[in-house]
């Protein structure tokens, strides 16, 4: 019999009606396909209201019992929808992350999964149940209970579907699928029918709201995933690496895919540091050690002996990375230390760009020409990201958008 896993978003089960509808949607997954395994978020917001209550707790909660407080959140929506399911005349039942089996490492709000041991999935699939397993949290080798990071009930159902070796994973959300650019911003943004590994891990680490590591779980255990909306039976966007993304190769490889934005940007500036060996890792290793991750990094050609080194972080980590920056600024011979504020990341993705000229003065080219200023430039074999003030976004996204041609169809 086959085997799908189905993952439903924390808006697709806001209210006990949506709850209702999902559970008719799992319904008739396992009418028509046979064995259903499907993981839930929270109910709408539930996270961020626990988050705010621990908050209001404490200033800075404790991370082991904060993963208990969160996992709690999933939890009840996977009791709600096994219990729908009944109430429906459906076998089913609701597993926590620990009683699904899946392991993870000790690293509070943002565990790794080291494991799933399908044993109890695979107990109650063959008692005939439906499996709804709470999304985005594990349990350690001491039964300590982790959750996976923000939105990472992603990474729950490509987990599920690769350990399971199921057919299909398939996650339901708010959006009909993955877009060629933000439709907030883009307003002739096209869905795409489908994306490769490659490009979809580019486009969700650059802004794409997707979970990235469940991008990257997909790719190393080839689980194609399909992204869909949770209120239509419209078709979504198929993530995978299959046949027809290669037999199209002219068609749709030899360019631009998508374009990712994040406005969640900000940068920090050491001037005039010595260029000596070490002075990258004395700035970068204490922000390791404070869990704040950099992500454009340019360093200057160095003047007299001198030189400058500017990075960008996320918008929220920015006060406490100027803290730790001006901590070791001294050892480093400089005082000088800048931050900027209300930045925003726009990249364009597309296997196609490798080896290809062309692509980078193009985006340069029509941005000069929007009168958006570029900050700095960073690239990777399939993506050029340019670092812009946040209030161009939208202009950015729109002038590159119609630049590659990315209404057209694939
Ligand atoms: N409920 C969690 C969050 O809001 C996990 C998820 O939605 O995937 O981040
Ligand atoms: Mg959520």
């Amino acid at each position: 019999m086959s085997l799908v896993v189905q993952k439903y978003g924390g808006s697709s089960l806001a209210t006990p009606e949506l709850i209702k509808s999902v559970a008719a949607r799992i319904r008739s997954a396992h009418d028509s396909e046979g064995n259903v395994v499907a993981t839930v978020s929270a109910m709408g917001d539930s996270t961020d209201n626990l988050l705010s209550i621990a908050s209001k707790v404490s200033e800075t909660p404790d991370l082991r019992e904060l993963d208990v407080l969160l996992s709690t959140g999933e939890l009840q929506s996977c009791a709600l929808v096994a219990m729908a399911l009944k109430a429906m005349g459906k076998k089913a039942v609701s597993l926590s992350g620990a009683q699904a089996g899946i392991r993870t490492d000790s690293s509070y709000g943002k565990a790794k999964i080291a494991g799933i041991d399908t044993g109890r999935i695979n107990e109650e699939l063959e008692k005939g149940n439906i499996v709804i397993v709470a999304g985005f949290q594990g349990v350690t080798n001491d039964s300590d209970i982790t959750t996976l990071g923000r939105g990472a009930s992603d990474l729950t159902a490509v987990a599920l579907a690769a350990g399971l070796n199921a057919d299909r994973c398939e996650i339901y959300t708010d959006v009909e699928g993955i877009y060629t650019a933000d439709p907030r911003l883009v307003s002739n943004a096209r869905k795409m029918t489908q994306v490769g590994f490659e490009e979809m891990l580019e486009l969700a680490s650059y802004g794409a709201k997707m979970n990235p590591r469940s991008i990257e779980l997909g790719m190393v255990y080839q689980v194609p995933i399909l992204v869909a909306s949770s209120f239509n039976n419209e078709p979504g966007t198929l993530i995978h690496d299959g046949e027809n993304m290669d037999t199209t190769v002219g068609e749709i490889r030899n360019r631009v895919r998508g374009i990712a934005t994040d406005k969640d940007v900000a940068k920090i500036t050491v001037f005039s540091v010595v260029d000596r060996p070490g002075i990258a890792a004395a700035l970068f290793d204490p922000l390791a050690e404070s869990d704040i991750s950099v992500d454009v990094i340019v360093q200057n050609a160095s003047v007299s002996g001198t030189t400058d080194l500017t990075f960008t972080i996320k918008q929220f980590d920015v006060d406490r990375a100027m803290k730790v920056v001006e901590k070791v600024a001294q050892d480093l011979g400089t005082t000088n230390v800048g931050k900027a504020e209300n930045l925003a990341k726009i990249s364009i993705v597309g296997t196609g760009m490798q080896d290809s000229p062309g692509y980078a003065s193009t985006m340069f080219r029509s941005l000069a020409e929007a009168k958006i200023n570029i900050e700095m430039i960073t690239t990777s074999e399939i993506r050029i990201t340019c670092i812009i003030g946040s209030d161009q976004v939208a202009k950015a996204a729109e002038v590159l958008h119609a630049a590659f041609e990315l209404e057209k169809s694939d």
